[in-house]
Formats: C-alpha cells, sequence, structure tokens
C-alpha cells in the first residue's frame, strides 16, 4: 500500500484545483450499495433505468483492477435567497419558477470534470508508474454519495444527500476510479463522520410531495427533482400542483436542513446565476435563471431553449419538459383575474393547448383550468 503521505498530497492538490473536499475511500460493497437493490426493487427509480445498473451496487464491477476511489467536493452555493425564503410567484404582475440552485450556471459536469482531470494528470505526474484510472462526473456506474461517506466527507441525511458538517450540501460530487493502492483517509479504526441529523425531521415534513417516504429513503417517482427532469411525459396529476413554481429541481429539503443555515458561498464564478439575453422588449436586461419568468419559459421555441442554455445543465430536461413544466408552474401561480398578465398568459395557454406535443398540450389545458 502507499503511504498515508500520497493520499495527504492528493487531497491537498485536490483543494489546490479548486475542491472543497477531498479523500480516498478503498473500493468495497460497502452496505448501502446492497440496499439499492431493495430501492430498485420497490420501484422507487420510476424511468430511470441506469439507476439498474449492475456495475452501480458493485465497484468491482466498475472499473477492473479497481482498488480505491478518489471522492472530492465542490461548493455550488451562491448568496442568492432559498427558495423557502422568496415570496411565491409573483413580483408585481410577473409569475416566476424556480430552478434547483445547482442549476443556475454552467453545466457542473464540466467544471467538475475538467477539476478531476486536473488533479488526475497532476496523481500521473507525481506517481511514476502507469495506473488505470476513470473518471466520473455525476457521469459514471458509481455511487458518488456512498462513497463520499466512507472517504470521510460527510455522512448521509434523511433528505438522501450527503451532509457536511461544515459544508452543508450544497456541493457536487465527483469521483476518480483507481487501481492505485492508495492509503484510505480514514484509518482502520476510524468511522466515517457521525450522522448528525438526531431527531430533526425538517426535510421530511416540508417535502411537498412526500417523496422522502421514510427517513434516508427517497421515493424517487414523487420528488419533484425527477418530475422535471428525469419523466418525459406528463406530470401524474396528482403531484402537479404539489410541485408549485418548480421548472428544474427542487431545493425545498436542501432549504430547511439546519446544516445549510450557515453554509460557505462558493467563489467559483461559474455557478452564478446566469443571465441571457432575449429578443423583444419583455426583459431588455435578459432573462435570469435566478426565479425566471414563466412566460419567457413557456414561450420559447426550441431554437431559443437551445441558444439559452447552451452550456447548463438544464439542458437535461429538453425544450419540450421545460415547457410542460413552466406550463404547470403558470397553473400553480395563482395569476390575478383582472391583469394584464392574466390576458397574456391565458393566451399563450390557449396556444399552447393545440400543440401537437401530448404532454405540453395536455399540461397548458390543465394550467388554463386552473387560471380561468
Ligand atoms: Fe421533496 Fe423537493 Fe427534496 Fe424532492 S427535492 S425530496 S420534492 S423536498
Ligand atoms: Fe437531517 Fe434535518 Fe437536514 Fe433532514 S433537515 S437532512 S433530518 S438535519
Amino acid at each position: 500500500m502507499r503511504a498515508a503521505a500520497d493520499t495527504a498530497w492528493i487531497e491537498e492538490r485536490a483543494k489546490t484545483l479548486g475542491f472543497d473536499l477531498c479523500g480516498v475511500v478503498r473500493a468495497e460493497k460497502f452496505p448501502e450499495l446492497a440496499q439499492t437493490e431493495e430501492w430498485l426493487a420497490r420501484g422507487y427509480a420510476g424511468e430511470m433505468e441506469y439507476l439498474s445498473d449492475a456495475r452501480r451496487s458493485n465497484p468491482q464491477n466498475a472499473m477492473p483492477g479497481i482498488r480505491t476511489v478518489i471522492v472530492c467536493a465542490l461548493n455550488y452555493n451562491t448568496e442568492q435567497p432559498k427558495s423557502t425564503d422568496v415570496a411565491a410567484t409573483v413580483e408585481g404582475d410577473e409569475p416566476r419558477g424556480w430552478i434547483s440552485r445547482y442549476a443556475w450556471g454552467s453545466d457542473y459536469h464540466v467544471v467538475v470534470r475538467e477539476k478531476l482531470d486536473n488533479l488526475l494528470a497532476a496523481l500521473r505526474q507525481n506517481f511514476e508508474e502507469p495506473f488505470e484510472a476513470r473518471v466520473y462526473a455525476d457521469t459514471g456506474p458509481v455511487q458518488e454519495r456512498i462513497f463520499a461517506k466512507y472517504a470521510g466527507l460527510g455522512w448521509l441525511g434523511k433528505n438522501t444527500l450527503v451532509l457536511n458538517q461544515q459544508m452543508g450540501s450544497w456541493f457536487f460530487l465527483g469521483t476518480i476510479l483507481t487501481a492505485l493502492d492508495l492509503t484510505p483517509t480514514l484509518g482502520p479504526t476510524e468511522a466515517p463522520p457521525a450522522d448528525l441529523c438526531g431527531s430533526c425531521r425538517r426535510c421530511i415534513d416540508a417535502c411537498p410531495t412526500e417523496a422522502l417516504v421514510e427517513p434516508y429513503v427517497m421515493d424517487a417517482r414523487r420528488c419533484i427533482s425527477y418530475l422535471t427532469i428525469e419523466l418525459r411525459g406528463s406530470i401524474p396529476e396528482a403531484l402537479r400542483e404539489p410541485m408549485g413554481r418548480h421548472v428544474f429541481g427542487c431545493d425545498i429539503c436542501q432549504d430547511v436542513c439546519p446544516w445549510n443555515r450557515r453554509a460557505p458561498v462558493t467563489k467559483e464564478r461559474e455557478f452564478q446565476p446566469r443571465v441571457v439575453p432575449v429578443k423583444g422588449d419583455a426583459s431588455p436586461d435578459g432573462e435570469s435563471f435566478f426565479l425566471p419568468r414563466l412566460e419567457w419559459l413557456a414561450g420559447m421555441n426550441e431554437v431559443e431553449y437551445r441558444e439559452a442554455f447552451r452550456g447548463s445543465p438544464i439542458k437535461r430536461t429538453k425544450w419540450r419538459g421545460l415547457v410542460r413544466n413552466a406550463l404547470i408552474a403558470l397553473g400553480n401561480a395563482s395569476v390575478r383575474r383582472d391583469t394584464h398578465a392574466h390576458t397574456r398568459i391565458s393566451a399563450l395557454l390557449m396556444r399552447l393547448a393545440v400543440s401537437p406535443d401530448a404532454a405540453i398540450s395536455e399540461s397548458a389545458l390543465w394550467a388554463l383550468s386552473r387560471i380561468q
């Protein structure tokens, strides 16, 4: 096994390259990896078939010859207020939606990947012998959260996310799978960080769709992140109203978490909310990803969508998904009847009610029935 000094060097180097946390863990079949099978059997993954990939439940299948995993965390928390602190849908006459904090800026896959690539390049320079390695920024058949726990980065909270006592939960995880025989960050007698959720259950109680079906267990099919990003087709009717104004992801179970109350703010410019220029005079200063106007989102065509969300994680939901989500949010926006906004939004909904896309037309009709 390599000396502990090598692990310390890696952790230090990761921080020099911009990561906030880093730890090394042996590639073992940790108990939580086995629990995935039961979770899948309950159908909680919904349409996310990639989660059944057998490599996810055993790291030995993820890379032949794997010995250790280097886990890195990158803070994406910015200074903007929490979704639970920002007044509901209307500012003036403008109904606004909520995009999850992690998606306000540049695509984190690219930002995290670049830093991981730099770390791997540094490793290859430092360790002379060649070694097998794979880099994953939320893209590979690995359960980063579980490796993060055993690498000492935090505990798995009742909201199912990794929580760190100093940083809260606003961070991305990235991993380097390696064949290097590194000394793990936690010694043989050291346990992973203690679970500090205690008797708290704020996340469970605050979840509007009751997706946290029991502490530490999420039924993804009910989670707004799944509904707005992963689910194709129409949103189940019973979950539309609880979705509120969410158009891409949901931050509520993180916003209410006491460990995020004093979470540090990132210096990374890439994660600040984007403002994109748009044609027309509705928003001469451009449209912001922080509390975006729902009319802008619902009214854009595919070309405008591609233009606005180039290099953004929001492209994952695709144009029809984002329009569908904005329509549901408009249906929840309590637009006052005697306003210009009501007239404009009704016209927009009527136009989209005859869209050839079934999910869009059905969502527009639902929204119309709610605002009329
Ligand atoms: Fe519930 Fe939102 Fe958390 Fe999903 S992200 S579990 S919907 S609070
Ligand atoms: Fe744990 Fe409470 Fe945070 Fe939920 S809100 S993750 S129970 S500390």
